[in-house]
């Protein structure tokens, strides 16, 4: 039985946009590591703030004041976005806009017919003895089979703001961080992004532990030999060279996740010096990242798939004063 409201004609707009599966994956040799390389090896620092409710949760009931809420994740007695959930949320992204494959987990409908679509043969698995075979965009940025990737992202950890209970408005998917590539008849059609707009709470909404509007969260972002125009796709996904505006955690439907992400602190390893000499590596910080990062690598979009990422400006139009759906869509 299901607990969503359904009307009798699917009448709502659907909350989201979709960018259609690329028509070619781009492969190349993936990059090795602990190499010298002329690459960006280093670490960025970085700020989260929710523009709307943000929900990150265990998928676990917690009990507050009797009540049974969806929690947030805390560890430590810190709430926190965890590294693996920003990292996925960023790769998607990054995947929507590059020539990247699509990694399907479920293994569903593995023999539909679409599945001859290029974007949807997940890259082959790398193995000890044969380094060179050839990955896509983001299994050589992010990881693939048999391969680490070279970003790393910490938890991101609460550093100002207010936990409350938000009321989540019931006609949603119970599933909301599934990352959506098929349509409603399981075909393979696309990857799914929410919309921006103004969540609106429902007394009788299943309540959810959230990070308030205007809450901050720090985490930082460990990477190795990245080419610039690598490094600008993961800006880029990150919104923080378009100012796009970008989606994390549950209730996306109902309008929750919307965030900014603004970069901090950028320290940059020198491979050249660090390679010849015993001391640690030598360390250069620079202070105005964004500026730094906009003229350095900030125009090398040569990964960058310009219609799917105009295609994902338009679904992300931000501010938007678009609803929630109040029934199924
Ligand atoms: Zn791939």
């Amino acid at each position: 039985m299901s607990k969503y409201k359904s009307g009798p004609f699917d009448t709502d707009p659907k909350p989201f946009g979709k960018i259609d599966f690329p028509s070619t994956v781009s492969r190349r040799e993936v990059t090795p590591h602990n190499r010298f390389s002329e690459g960006y090896t280093g670490r960025l620092n970085c700020a989260i703030k929710a523009l709307t409710p943000i929900h990150v949760g265990s998928g676990v009931y917690e009990l507050v004041r009797q009540q049974p809420i969806r929690g947030l994740i805390s560890y430590k007695s810190e709430i926190r976005i965890p590294g693996t959930s920003l990292k996925g949320a960023i790769r998607s992204i990054a995947e929507a806009i590059s020539h990247s494959c699509v990694r399907i987990k479920d293994g569903k409908n593995r023999d539909a017919p679409e599945l001859s679509l290029p974007a949807l043969r997940e890259c082959p698995k790398l193995n000890a003895h044969s380094r060179s075979e050839y990955q896509c965009t983001c299994c050589r940025i992010f990881g693939g089979l048999g391969y680490q990737g070279r970003v790393h992202f910490s938890d991101a950890v609460l550093v100002e703001g207010k936990i409350k209970l938000h009321q989540l408005e019931s006609p949603f998917t119970p599933h909301p961080e599934a990352p959506g590539y098929t349509d409603q008849n399981g075909r393979y059609n696309g990857r799914k992004f929410y919309y921006h707009g103004i969540p609106i709470e429902d007394p009788n909404g299943e309540p959810y532990q959230v990070a308030a509007p205007e809450s901050e969260f720090d985490f930082h972002l460990d990477f190795e030999n990245l080419r610039a125009e690598e490094f600008c796709l993961i800006l880029t996904a990150m919104g923080a060279l378009d100012d796009i505006v970008i989606k994390i955690g549950g209730g996306k439907a109902g309008m929750m996740g919307s965030a900014a992400i603004y970069l901090d602190r950028l320290e940059l390893r020198d491979p050249a010096r660090s390679f010849g000499e015993f001391s640690a590596a030598s360390l250069i910080v620079e202070e105005e990242v964004i500026e730094f990062l906009a003229a350095k690598v900030g125009t090398a979009n040569s990964l960058i798939d310009n219609n799917a990422f105009e295609r994902l400006k338009e679904i992300w139009g931000y501010p938007s004063s678009r609803s929630a759906p109040q029934n199924a869509y």
